[in-house]
């Protein structure tokens, strides 16, 4: 059955479907084109049917908080894992450590202090902020996050004379998202070129570069993927061990947010289309700014243009402006969102205005 077949036959609204076959489809022919490891930024999606489905075919799970940590290992127990993420708190360090994270990427150097302080074996990767050219990323991860030059150095040299329980095992990265195969493997250039020398003169054996996650996942387009095959055959061979750690671009394409037609009206010269829920369940077009790409799966014919919003008291409820939907589009008809599987339920304000959850679905 298809997710649109099934999702006709529903009977209660609003509801996320998630086509854990397709996702492990979709994941395993990504990992099959890759040389480097791949890791899943759980922050995308930590649904555990997700994290479930997925974990066989990536090679670890890259959490950012303690919360996620957590959950993951009780989700996965035998996952292995990389913990990153600005602001780690010592109670955070402590559970990565008591809980058997491989890799903890560390953001500064008074937090490599807090957990050198610790005095318990740690495997650390430095996390870089560089000043790298990323013309047509939709988001620069510049700011608050990893260490300058400066900085790396400065703990490159604590971890040296720490004692054996501290281990530098290289460099982590995640400088943009939103970049395409030909632009993500230009930065991954950059960056390698950067990280080889800087490993070598800090005699980091057996050195692995983590180049982040951030492929493009391009909402305007529900069909086209990231150019994997491309990223893949372009990075460069180098003594070291490559890992990406992609969220968006694994989960997006799974999930659906479904819902019905509540009201169809005609306010100043403008038709809406009220759904029921909203986007305190689907927040990522409101986030993102754009329209979410949706099929109605009840009505075809002549379209007209619309506005799709929600059942909150806010102009800002708004999933697609002045987009086309068939002009015989009412109450009860049904519309899917597609591309919700990734940095949607999970990053939405679920209890303004107090309206019902949705169901989940899983299929198998
Ligand atoms: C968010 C994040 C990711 C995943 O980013 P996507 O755009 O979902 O691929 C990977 N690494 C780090 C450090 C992140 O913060």
């Amino acid at each position: 059955m298809t997710p649109h077949d099934y999702m006709r036959d529903l009977t209660r609204f609003p509801a996320y479907v998630y086509d854990l076959n397709g996702l492990r489809e979709h994941v395993a022919a990504i990992r099959s084109s890759l040389g480097p490891e791949l890791f899943y930024a759980a922050k995308a999606n930590p649904d555990p049917a997700i994290l479930r489905a997925l974990a066989p075919h990536v090679d670890g799970i890259e959490v950012a908080s303690g919360g996620e940590l957590a959950h993951v290992r009780r989700t996965l127990p035998n996952a292995r894992l990389a913990f990153g993420g600005p602001g780690k708190t010592d109670e955070e360090l402590s559970l990565a450590l008591d809980l058997g994270v491989e890799r903890i990427h560390v953001e500064s150097p008074h937090e490599l202090a807090r957990l050198a302080a610790k005095g318990r074996p740690a495997h650390v990767l430095l996390r870089a902020n560089l000043r790298l050219p990323t013309t047509g990323a939709a988001l620069q991860m510049r700011g608050a996050f990893g260490m300058d030059e400066k900085a790396l150095t400065a703990c490159a040299r604590t971890i040296a004379s720490s004692g054996p329980h501290l281990t530098l095992h290289g460099i982590h990265t995640h400088l943009a998202s939103g970049l395409d195969a030909t632009a993500m493997l230009d930065l991954a250039r950059h960056i390698i070129d950067w990280a080889i020398p800087w490993l070598e003169a800090h005699n980091v054996a057996s050195p692995e570069i983590n180049l982040g996650g951030g492929m493009a996942v391009d909402y305007t387009d529900p069909e086209t993927r990231f150019d994997w095959k491309t990223y893949a055959a372009g990075l460069p061979d180098v003594p070291a061990k490559l890992r990406i750690e992609p969220g968006r671009a694994l989960t997006a394409y799974h999930g659906w947010y479904v819902t019905d037609v509540l009201d169809v009206k005609t306010t100043h010269g403008e038709t809406y289309v009220v759904l029921r829920g909203g986007t305190q369940h689907l927040r990522t077009p409101v986030t993102k700014g754009h329209d979410q790409p949706f099929t109605v799966l009840t009505r075809a014919g002549e379209n007209r243009a619309a506005t799709l919003v929600g059942q909150l008291c806010t102009p800002k409820d708004v999933f697609a402006a002045d987009v086309p939907v068939p002009a015989s589009l009412r109450p009860g008809d049904l519309i899917a969102f597609a591309m919700a599987g990734a940095y949607a339920w999970n990053i939405s304000h679920h209890d303004f205005l107090m309206h019902p959850r949705p169901d989940f679905h899983y299929l198998e």
